[in-house]
């Protein structure tokens, strides 16, 4: 009988455990929806304005040229970095940053990190970004 408390009670408190880490864990940002963020988004010429997010290019408000959004790096020699950033939508609608561009560089795939194009060391993240585009980066403990 007693064997029998002892399981429940672990049962139970294992329950607790598990709904603590599950409450504890912050929903993506990207899973709002880019509608629901405000982006800067910056054009080919140059031009930078704040718009609603969405998946696809938008029209430059002044020239009319592709814009994209744009999220800022740090090189920890050269400041401060401006990356634009491209989405893809994936098959639960949800888009994810697929594509990144350092200056005016070429766009590259989010699987290796971002490196400055002066001195080649590893781009961090600024924390104020609106999302996850973290290209390289893992979590610790990974996932
Ligand atoms: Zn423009
Ligand atoms: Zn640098």
């Amino acid at each position: 009988m007693i064997s029998l408390w002892v399981a429940l009670l672990t049962a139970a408190s294992l329950f607790a455990i598990w709904r603590f880490w599950r409450e504890e864990e912050p929903a993506p940002i990207y899973q709002r929806g880019l509608p629901d963020v405000y982006l800067d988004w910056k054009c080919e010429a140059g031009h930078v304005f704040r718009m609603r997010g969405q998946a696809e290019p938008r029209s430059c408000t002044v020239c009319g040229r592709a814009a994209y959004p744009i999220v800022r790096y740090s090189c920890p020699q050269h400041g401060d970095i401006e990356v634009s950033v491209r989405y893809a939508i994936d098959e639960n609608r949800v888009a994810h940053a697929s594509e990144f561009r350092v200056d005016s560089g070429r766009w590259v795939s989010g699987e290796e990190p971002l490196r400055c194009p002066r001195c080649n060391r590893v781009l961090i993240r600024k924390p104020k970004d609106p999302f996850e585009a973290a290209p390289g980066e893992r979590r610790p403990g990974g996932g």
